[in-house]
């Protein structure tokens, strides 16, 4: 059977749960084999949970500076297993980083790029499922030249587990110029507090405009707290200063997928809608019953809210 290759994200030693989802999507193509690229350990770490989601191999690919330059170390290993193991795709997961080593992957080996990838089919080639302009459409796509490189958004496919042999076969990192043309300096994180990663999270709750200022921006962050979720926002509230711009939601911020996505004060125009209608089940308060965003809800409440929000939130609360 031949090999996908799957680029593993991992931070602080943790595997990220994109990686699951892509592992699942690769056994729909042929035998995953997860490439772990980071300081010397990261593999052995990893090794069982990518064992778990079905990795028949794991290259492991430890260099103590590989993670010291940006995506490049990245894009250089898995340039040389394209080339010496000719497998049938390589996936990367469609994160700020991921979509990077996709792109230069790709004009690297001279070969075709299919983005943001909600699904994977193997018959007939290598086909990747796309929810395209706000998920009014769905396409299929394939690559016409090379060993396809699929960037899968994170929540599109669902992680399920399968034993793998998580064989492991050690590759050299090169140690090009290129590589060492920029390095990191040091890693600040910004989202404050415990809350998950947007793109990682399985419940996001969105603000828009509708919040209406910063400081009641803390409507949203309650409930999200409460749901143990990620806080997002529309590009209005962004815009209009309420929010940091890293959690925007949609066609020029972040992609999201979640299990739960819970719209509040966004009236759901089609560039917000991009970025999230795939979520599996999307709430929305509105105080317009006419907002386009009740097309998508599966569940809506017309009303206020500073009113409904605090009441959702004293619920999940009770229930905890
Ligand atoms: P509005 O459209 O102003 O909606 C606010 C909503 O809040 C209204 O429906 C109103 O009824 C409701 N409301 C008000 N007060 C309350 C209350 N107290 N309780 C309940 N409901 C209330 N937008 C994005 O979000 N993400 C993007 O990535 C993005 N990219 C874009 C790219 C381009 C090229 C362009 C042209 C636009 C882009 N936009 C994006 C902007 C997009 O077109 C919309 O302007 C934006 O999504 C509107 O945000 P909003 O829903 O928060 O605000």
């Amino acid at each position: 059977m031949s090999e996908v290759l799957v680029l593993v994200e991992h931070v602080d030693g943790e595997i990220k749960k994109v990686t699951f989802e892509l592992l699942t999507a690769a056994r729909a193509l042929g035998e995953p084999s997860a490439v772990v690229v980071g300081t010397s350990g990261t593999a052995a770490k990893l090794k069982e949970s990518l064992a778990q989601y079905g990795a028949e191999k794991v290259y492991v690919a430890e260099s103590d500076d590989a993670t010291g330059y940006l995506v490049t170390p990245k894009v250089d290993v898995l340039a040389a297993l394209v080339g010496a193991k000719s497998p049938v795709a390589v996936l990367v997961a469609a994160t700020a980083d991921g979509k990077e080593v996709a792109g230069r992957l790709a004009a690297r080996t001279g070969s075709g790029l299919l983005v943001d990838a909600v699904g994977l089919e193997g018959e007939g080639g290598v086909t990747a499922v796309q929810s395209i302009f706000g998920g009014a459409f769905t396409v299929k796509s394939q690559a016409t030249t090379g060993t396809p490189v699929v960037s899968v958004r994170p929540g599109g496919v669902e992680a399920a587990e399968a034993s793998g042999a998580a064989a492991e076969e050690v590759v050299e990192v090169p140690a090009t110029d290129a590589a060492k043309a920029t390095r990191i300096t040091g890693v600040e994180p910004i989202v404050g507090g415990d809350r998950p990663e947007l793109t990682e999270a399985s419940i996001v709750v969105s603000g828009g405009r509708g919040v209406g200022a910063a400081e009641k921006f803390d409507v949203v962050e309650k409930l999200a707290d409460s749901l143990g979720a990620a806080v997002g926002a529309s590009r209005a509230a962004v815009d209009s200063g309420y929010y940091p711009a890293q959690f925007q939601v949609g066609q020029t911020g972040k992609t999201v997928s979640p299990q739960l996505y819970v719209a509040l004060g966004i009236s759901g125009a089609i560039q917000h809608r991009a970025g999230m209608q795939t979520s599996k089940t999307i709430v929305a308060v509105n105080k317009d019953a006419e907002a386009p965003i009740f097309e998508i809800a599966d569940f809506g409440v017309v009303g206020d809210l500073f009113a409904v929000a605090p009441q959702l939130t004293d619920e999940v609360a009770k229930r905890k």
